[in-house]
């Protein structure tokens, strides 16, 4: 009976404490939410900015609501391609300096579609261990063949590289990372991926999911911290988190675009996005270029939480964005340092494997503009005192310890 096949594999993962749960969020996103019925601190979410719940923002969806009613109706090609989103492509673009920009409904369809219209059989992908799980579904989906290189290794890349250059297939290559790793914060060497994409004749896929909006004076994200500037960039971010919002995009050369456009099937058979979050996603962009405070305030979060824990914990934690994770191991540990805060009202997630290596289970902390420095300080002073508290108890070792090495 095939039922009995789901009970027992839902069992087995409860057992590997691999189960997974929702909460129920009754309040706008924020830093402070009602989550479950309780209020708490919330150090969980992408809303890095604090745009999701901007009075602007908001106000322009309700402006656009009225405007131009609910629903897309259609995909992009038939009739959904509304003002509002053409707009707002123009405006990414030029905030970017990328010649052109495209949306997509989200950042999973993005990457899926960008992967399958760059690359085919024939062609190989290279990425690395720790990307998203949509660029990894997207490169198996291109039927490319599909090599991944250890965490941020440079060298097993270029041998990678080095091995396809000599393979009789003249495919295309196409290097695909995330730019910020979502479940460690750390950033990826793209300089140097990018010179390896030169002398190899590769494009580079670029993930800023985490970046875009935070990194760099204006939000440019990666492009504008490591200050890349290329042709064969294939720059992709979502809307969902700093931004606020819904949808993602992908910013590049315009026949790139234009070729992603025509083939890309999450694109073609995929309907547009409600032409209000695309109006709201323009004042978001407008307030992330304009509001260079947010961006600082939280800059001082992200030193003021990394600086503390460095001191606490010798080994240096290496993540100079939004996230910042604190390794525990086990994922009894996890778990368990996550209920003790969660009895004090913070909200932070233990993320478990299959997300992230065996061995590696972790705290995510999210930092979010909305945070005061005090709601930070009580976080850092919770974390110490936790520690003691399941340390005392002999919960396990290397509790607390942060990340000062990439795992791979
Ligand atoms: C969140 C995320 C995505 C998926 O974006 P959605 O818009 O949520 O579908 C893709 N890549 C990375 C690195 C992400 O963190």
């Amino acid at each position: 009976m095939p039922i009995s096949d789901f009970s027992n594999a839902l069992f087995e993962l409860a057992q590997a404490e691999q189960l997974r749960t929702r909460r129920l969020v009754s309040s706008p996103q924020d830093a402070s939410m009602i989550i479950d019925g309780e209020r708490v601190m919330s150090y969980a979410s992408n809303d890095y900015l604090g745009l999701a719940n901007h009075p602007r923002v908001v106000a322009a969806a309700i402006h656009a609501l009225k405007r131009y009613g609910l629903g897309a109706a259609a995909s992009h090609m038939v009739t959904g391609h509304m003002q509002p989103h053409h707009d707002l492509e123009l405006r990414l673009a030029e905030f970017l300096g990328l010649p052109k920009a495209l949306l997509f409904s989200s950042g999973y369809a993005a990457n899926l579609g960008i992967l399958t219209a760059l690359a085919g059989r024939g062609d190989t992908i290279f990425a690395d261990k720790l990307n998203h799980a949509c660029l990894n579904d997207g490169a198996v989906l291109s039927r490319a063949e599909f090599k991944r290189f250890p965490h941020n290794d440079l060298k097993k890349l270029e041998a990678l590289l080095g091995n396809a250059a000599d393979a009789r297939s003249a495919g295309r290559k196409i290097i695909a990372t995330d730019a910020v790793f979502s479940m460690d914060g750390d950033i990826a060497p793209l300089a140097e991926m990018l010179e390896l994409a030169e002398r190899y004749d590769a494009m580079l896929v670029i993930d800023d999911a985490h970046g875009f909006g935070v990194l760099g004076y204006r939000g440019k994200g990666v492009l504008e911290l490591l200050n890349l500037k290329n042709e064969r960039i294939v720059y992709m971010a979502t809307l969902g988190k700093a931004a606020g919002g819904y949808g993602a995009f992908v910013a590049a050369h315009e026949d790139v675009i234009e070729w992603i456009m025509q083939t890309a099937r999450t694109y073609l058979f995929a309907t547009a996005t409600p032409p209000a979050i695309a109006a709201a996603m323009l004042v978001s962009l407008d307030i992330m270029v304009e509001d260079h405070e947010r961006r600082r305030h939280l800059r001082t979060l992200i030193d003021f939480f990394s600086d503390s824990l460095k001191l606490q914990y010798a080994k240096t934690p290496f993540s100079q964005t939004a996230i910042q994770p604190i390794i525990v191991g086990s994922n009894a540990n996890a778990m368990a340092f996550s209920e003790a805060l969660r009895e004090r009202h913070m909200l932070v997630p233990a993320i478990r494997p299959p997300t992230v290596p065996a061995g590696t289970a972790r705290l995510r902390v999210s930092l979010n503009a909305n945070h005061t420095t005090e709601d930070v300080f009580d976080l850092v002073t919770a974390i110490t005192d936790i520690e003691v508290l399941l340390l005392g108890q002999n919960v396990g070792q290397g509790v607390g310890q942060r990340i000062g090495h990439n795992p791979t």
